[in-house]
């Protein structure tokens, strides 16, 4: 893939990069080793200090950098801005949680008596340079997750993002060093996928992150446990969304329609399939259908648009042959289905769509659908509804409407996700753990753990 903006609601090139070339590449890496020389034996209220006047420029530059954004993968221009706004946040949550988060651990003398401690205790140490292979549809958020934690941590960063936000990745490399992070701190290795590998194999990196595909992890996964190195990895979702009787189905509904087309229906935590009882199924489904087809599909630069264009052309053909696969197999097209009139010839729009009658063999039903595209499963019992929520080879959330308690138990203890939320649609928070199970990857990100997942757990024992 060149490593270009493209904008995706004209399909126009606007900017081509060349690639580092393996001198310059070299260049990074050894200043970012350097760097951390000096970077890990910082204070934290230092640290605290760089990062939250990252956060300050970050807000300054809010309108500029949701547009540029925008411009390079085409989420509507009032999320691109609320992304923004979700950094400054999270980089200030750190800022201000991180030494709390990383202080020692003193296990109790009691404990640690028989070991023949006169004092025991455990030490988070950062461990050095860590590359963050990174996808473009949030192409802030989804760095500042990994940079804000790491970076308070005592790490050092190299980032290698989407090779279509290459000026959204220049942007992150130029607000860490506008707010004080020595040179080396932060770097943006603007480099194709294939010189991931030569990267990771560097013994100056001692770590990796990737947020992508399956296929996208298990070729960086797979090289770095060759190099026996610690990876995390948060790849893709086809998150269940179960509705049970005494759901407030209405709202149930409206939710459903943010939860599937948020950033364009191009999240990994979005709803994808709706498994809803058999005696709310006609409620929901008409509400739900009524206002996938009441989104404004259009340029994302637009105010007033809900949902934009697929990233790019290559997503939206993806797209297209999972709905086409359906059909061919007898699904029901409720809403949508095809690109959306007047549209879609220059840019790469689809439009919402739902569609019932979903059977095993159906595409769909095991894969990720990455862009506005529910799928509606009618189901008679909490049994059903999650053997159906379960039946999937992705495990990163899940969703559950219900006012009954047992019910709330029972899914918390049956869900294979990594998350589950009850009467509310899936959002991450600096203060929760992030992250999935089965095919969804593993490691977590944010909170406590996404912190520690980063550092050198030190036992100190003194005799
Ligand atoms: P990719 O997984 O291909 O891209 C994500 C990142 O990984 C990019 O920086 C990409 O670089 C890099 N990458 C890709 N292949 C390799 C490799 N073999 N070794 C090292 N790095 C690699 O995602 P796509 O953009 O192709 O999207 C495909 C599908 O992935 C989507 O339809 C969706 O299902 C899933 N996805 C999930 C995301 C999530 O949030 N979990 C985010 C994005 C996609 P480059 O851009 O240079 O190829």
């Amino acid at each position: 893939m060149p490593i270009a903006t493209v904008n995706p609601t004209t399909g126009e090139t606007l900017t081509t990069f060349d690639a580092l070339s393996p001198e310059d590449l070299d260049r990074s890496i050894a200043l970012a080793a350097d760097a951390f020389d000096t970077y890990r034996t910082s204070a934290f209220p230092e640290r605290a200090r760089l990062l939250r006047q990252a956060a300050d420029l970050l807000d300054a530059d809010a309108p500029d950098i949701a547009r540029l954004m925008t411009t390079e993968m085409g989420k509507p221009i009032a999320a691109a801005r609320a992304e923004a706004a979700k950094c400054a946040r999270t980089m200030r949550w750190y800022a201000e949680h991180a030494e709390r988060l990383l202080s020692d651990e003193h296990p109790a003398d009691a404990d640690v008596k028989d070991s023949g401690a006169v004092r025991a205790l455990v030490r988070y140490r950062p461990l050095g340079v860590v590359l963050a292979v990174m996808p473009w549809n949030f192409p802030l958020w989804q760095v500042v997750r990994f940079a804000a934690p790491a970076l308070m941590a005592g790490n050092v960063g190299l980032l290698k993002h989407a090779s279509n936000v290459p000026q959204t990745a220049l942007y992150l490399e130029d607000l860490f060093r506008r707010a004080g992070f020595a040179e080396g701190c932060f770097q943006t290795l603007l480099i194709g996928s294939g010189a991931v590998e030569g990267v990771l194999r560097d013994p100056r990196v001692a770590a990796a992150t990737l947020t992508g595909s399956e296929p996208a992890g298990r070729a960086v996964a797979s090289v770095a446990g060759d190099e026996v190195k610690k990876t995390v990895l948060e790849l893709g979702g086809s998150d269940p969304y179960v509705v049970l009787p005494s759901a407030d189905v209405e709202r149930a509904a409206r939710t459903a329609v943010t939860a599937r087309v948020q950033n364009n229906g191009q999240s990994c935590i979005a709803a994808k399939r709706f498994i809803v009882h058999t005696a709310v199924f006609d409620a929901f489904t008409d509400a739900f259908v009524a206002g996938m087809r009441a989104l404004r599909v259009g340029d994302p630069l637009d105010e007033d648009t809900d949902v934009g264009p697929l990233s790019t052309e290559q997503g939206r053909s993806d797209l297209e042959a999972l709905v086409d696969d359906a059909v061919e197999c007898g699904a029901t097209v409720l809403c949508g289905g095809q690109r959306p009139d007047g549209l879609g010839e220059r840019g790469w729009f689809y439009a919402p769509t739902v569609l019932a009658e979903i059977t095993p063999e159906m595409r769909v039903h095991r894969e990720e659908t990455f862009g506005p595209v529910a799928t509606l499963y009618r189901v008679a019992d909490l049994d059903e509804a999650i053997s159906v929520a379960n039946d999937t080879p992705f495990g990163l959330s899940s969703n559950l409407w219900t006012r009954e308690d047992d019910e709330i138990e029972r899914f918390v203890r049956d869900s294979g996700a990594g998350g589950v939320f009850v009467n509310g649609m899936t959002a991450s928070h600096p203060a929760l753990p992030f992250g999935g199970a089965k095919r969804s990857g593993y490691g977590r990100e944010l909170s406590d753990h996404g912190i520690k997942e980063f550092c050198n757990v030190t036992t100190v024992w003194i005799g």
